[in-house]
């Protein structure tokens, strides 16, 4: 068995408590990167779909330019038809050609109609591109000034792990170094990362169960290394 003192057992309890502490801080600073990363992806789809009403506007204005073409092509059938007519010999020939510029004009006033959509459709997108880019710059500067403020959040957690670190292998450079490769190799086996086990009247407080009583009075001598016979942490008495 490894010589002990109570001193050294204060210091086992000081290592794990401060490894507790380094798990709870390295949990802020996962949260901090999860939480920059929701920012970062919440801006993005906005950005998207700005971008995706934009897409529209071109669509529309493209197709406007289409319609104003069709129109141009309607016109000029429409002007050589009534050349055409002057010089047609037959009646039928004319009345074919009347038929003809009716389905032309006929069909110029449907595109003037579809273009009046188109322009009022392209209103509409202006005017909701141009809501959401305001929207969009208040949610960039927004996620900017959250980014700024959960990154000082995790420079402040980044320097309490190193120090925390740092004060692990002071302590750790005091204790016995037999008895701290048990501690490493116990908590290394433990489910929940605890090493060490408080005795409490006779009992184990991390698996609740008796500790026998010869072991028990050795405990609350506090100069050997005891492990639990049920769960094998190493035990220490806990007369408070
Ligand atoms: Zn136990």
């Amino acid at each position: 068995m490894t010589a002990i003192t109570q001193a050294q057992f204060e210091m086992l309890i000081s290592l794990q408590n401060i490894e507790f502490d380094k798990i709870e801080v390295q949990r802020t600073l996962n949260a901090v990167a999860a939480r920059v990363s929701e920012l970062e992806n919440e801006l993005n789809a906005f950005a998207e779909d700005v971008e995706k009403e934009k897409q529209a506007l071109q669509a529309t204005k493209a197709l406007y330019n289409d319609y104003e073409e069709q129109i141009q092509t309607n016109d000029t059938l429409i002007t050589k038809i009534e050349a055409k007519r002057r010089s047609v010999k037959t009646e039928r020939e004319y009345q074919s050609l009347i038929k003809e510029e009716e389905q032309l004009r006929t069909r110029k006033t449907q595109i003037e109609d579809e273009m009046i959509a188109c322009m009022d459709q392209m209103e509409t997108l202006a005017e909701t591109i141009a809501a959401k880019e305001k929207e969009l710059a208040q949610i960039r500067e927004q996620v900017a000034a959250d980014i700024q403020s959960v990154q000082e959040e995790a420079s402040t957690s980044e320097s309490r792990h190193a120090e925390l670190s740092r004060e692990w292998e002071q302590m750790a450079a005091g204790v016995d170094g037999r008895l701290l490769d048990k501690f490493v190799k116990v908590k290394k086996q433990t489910p929940d990362g605890r090493a060490l086990a408080p005795v409490k009247n006779a009992i184990c407080m991390a698996c609740h169960m008796n500790i026998p009583p010869q072991m028990y009075n050795e405990l609350q001598r506090f100069d050997s290394l005891k492990l639990c016979p049920f769960c094998f942490r190493i035990l220490y008495w806990d007369n408070s």
